[in-house]
């Protein structure tokens, strides 16, 4: 059997996606936040606090698996990205390692079906089409030799981000 494995930039809300598995762009702490992280914990439910009390952190570029509780998705892995303090501080490396740990979790917990948010984007700040890329090349490079992760879908919420990884996606010869 071929098994076709790709990636799908998509518009929506992630904690919607019914999908074996969503991200969570969260902060080190792994108590909740603002923005995707907010809207994560909300739609999931006070359990998911509960769950996520008892890693006592997490750090920058790590990533962390719980249940989805009350969400359509079976499980959340927890990532927080790391802060733009202009491009030379590890930020790079910081967010390849989100998206490949996030990824590792997933496929040592069997998932086929992964979504992400445009991780660090928001509040910090990273710039966008940098993060596209870095976001697109390490899911890709992943892809090649994964056995479980079959479909990988970057949400974007809004249109602005939309673009910045429909870009990407075309220069990088994505199919
Ligand atoms: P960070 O702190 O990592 O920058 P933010 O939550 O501030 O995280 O922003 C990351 C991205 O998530 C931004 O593009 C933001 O617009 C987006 N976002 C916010 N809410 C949602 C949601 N419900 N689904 C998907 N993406 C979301």
């Amino acid at each position: 059997m071929i098994i076709m494995k790709m990636i799908k930039v998509v518009q929506g809300d992630i904690t919607k996606m019914k999908v074996d598995a969503i991200v969570n762009a969260a902060n080190t702490t792994l108590r909740g936040g603002g923005g995707v992280d907010g809207a994560i914990h909300r739609a999931a439910g006070p359990e998911l606090d509960i769950a996520c009390a008892r890693f006592h952190g997490c750090n920058t570029g790590e990533a962390r698996i719980t249940p989805g509780f009350r969400l359509p998705a079976r499980y959340v892995i927890h990532t927080p990205g790391p802060v733009w303090h202009g491009g030379n501080h590890g930020e790079s490396s910081l967010l390849h390692n989100s998206y490949f740990n996030s990824l590792q979790l997933a496929e040592q917990n069997q998932c086929e079906t992964v979504a992400f948010p445009s991780i660090s984007t928001g509040v910090y700040s990273y710039p966008l089409d940098a993060a596209a890329q870095v976001a697109l090349t390490t899911i890709k490079d992943f892809l090649q030799t994964s056995k479980s992760v079959q479909t990988v879908f970057m949400v974007c919420f809004d249109s602005q981000t939309l673009a910045a990884y429909q870009q990407a996606y075309q220069q990088l010869g994505i199919q």
